[in-house]
């Protein structure tokens, strides 16, 4: 699974990476994924994270 932060929509709020820090960064204001493939063991983590970011800018795909 990878996942993406859609930077037009994020606003900042830091939830995923509280949640996921293993995937998820705060880059100045914005969250950041990391790139490529997320390890197998953070996957439940990195969607919970996607779940629960209140903006829905966060994009995952197989
Ligand atoms: S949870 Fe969503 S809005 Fe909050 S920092 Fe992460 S991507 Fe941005």
């Amino acid at each position: 699974m990878k996942a993406v932060v859609d930077p037009s929509l994020c606003i900042g709020c830091t939830q995923c990476a509280g949640l996921c820090p293993e995937v998820f960064s705060m880059e100045g204001t914005l969250a950041v994924a990391i790139p490529g493939e997320i390890p197998g063991e953070d996957v439940p983590q990195a969607v919970q994270a996607a779940e629960a970011c209140p903006v829905g800018a966060i994009q995952t795909s197989d």
